[in-house]
């Protein structure tokens, strides 16, 4: 027995789906020799076991990459071209369109086996009676959002599902860095919920647009609205603005990655910055994290990278992480009562 509960070349449990065969079927289907495998780390113990199903399968040989991989935005396309990497697997994001990779990528969903009935039964309640609710949801229930729908019509609620920019995939999709989907429905809905869990995409959608935001927890069954989470992340960002305003030098974070990559904008931040007496320098980094920043030294930080960064993990960092609007407040340019959180779509 391996140490998840499964034994020598079988599937490890998982409330999650993988079409093994579509991903073989894809491998034939492009006599790729070396294949590399990305996860994303709720589905990393699978890897053994997906990497000899596929090599035995089609004969290719596998390699499994162990580095984080929070969205289709982490590609690996600069360390794996020079290995000769025929085609990669990312599995459980969906493709950005806004940021293609440059290696054949099959990207391959893992749908949940959770039902999303009993979570958003109990949304119902918090939601406003016959109002119309925007619906949105993640990559792993995109296939359930019909269930999602039938159980608030059958409460008398109508539904909404909105359209979203070239970064998502499908309608009422909500990625951390791009709510355009919602942003399509914003002003025909009474509320939003949003099918998946993940308070950092529903207190986005609270904040972008001033509406009731209800979060259906479908690992938990359960649902919340997120007004106190709201609250409490619009503490912290006042807070680290407030902190900001003593600081002198400005490190300006840069992603090397295509799709966290906002070059024009940290160029604009940088001019902004020293047009106000203050001394930013661009600073590039790959997976931004507090230890790397505390090196460095600077008095504070603006991230250009992936949005949840400065927002999740503000605690973690030893001196003031802003967003580029939270510099602009800073500054003087927006103002606190336009707050909204950052996205890259
Ligand atoms: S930039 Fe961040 S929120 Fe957007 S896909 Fe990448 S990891 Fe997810």
């Amino acid at each position: 027995m391996t140490e998840d509960g499964s034994s020598e070349g079988e599937e490890p449990p998982s409330t999650f789906d993988l079409d093994v065969e579509a991903i073989i079927e894809e491998v034939n289907g492009r006599d790729a020799e070396l294949v590399a495998l990305q996860l994303p780390e709720g589905l990393k113990r699978r890897a053994h076991y997906l990497a000899t199903r596929i090599e035995k399968a089609t004969g290719a040989v596998v390699i499994v990459s162990a580095d984080p991989c929070y969205g289709a935005c982490d590609l690996l396309d600069d360390q794996l071209e020079p290995l000769g990497v025929d085609m990669v697997v990312h599995i459980g994001h969906t493709l950005l369109g806004d940021a293609p990779p440059r290696l054949p990528t099959v990207f391959v969903e893992a749908p949940s086996r959770l039902d999303v009935r009993p979570a958003v039964e109990a949304a119902v309640p918090l939601l406003p009676p016959g109002g119309t609710i925007g619906l949105l949801t993640t990559t792993q229930h995109r296939h359930a959002i019909k269930d999602a729908e039938a159980v608030l019509e059958e409460a008398g609620l109508r539904t909404a599902i909105g359209e979203g920019g070239r970064r998502l995939a499908f309608p009422g999709q909500v990625l951390g860095c791009d709510l355009s989907a919602a942003r399509s429905v914003a002003d025909s809905v009474d509320a939003f919920l949003l099918v998946g869990g993940g308070r950092f995409h529903g207190v986005g959608v609270a904040l972008a647009f001033q509406r009731t935001v209800v979060v259906a927890d479908v690992e938990m069954g359960t649902a919340n609205r997120v007004d106190e989470e709201r609250d409490r992340i619009l503490r912290l960002r006042s807070a680290a603005i407030g902190r900001a305003k003593d600081a002198r030098t400005f490190g300006i974070l840069v992603e090397s990655r295509p799709g966290q990559q906002r070059w024009a904008l940290a160029r604009s931040l940088r001019t902004m910055l020293q047009e106000s007496g203050l001394q930013p320098v661009l600073v590039l980094m790959k997976d931004v994290g507090p230890d790397r920043l505390f090196s460095l030294g600077m008095d504070a930080y603006v991230n250009t990278a992936c949005p949840r960064i400065a927002v999740d993990d503000q605690s973690a960092y030893p001196v003031p992480v802003l967003t580029p609007q939270e510099v602009r407040i800073l500054l003087g340019k927006e103002t606190w009562g336009d707050y909204r959180l950052d996205e890259i779509g």
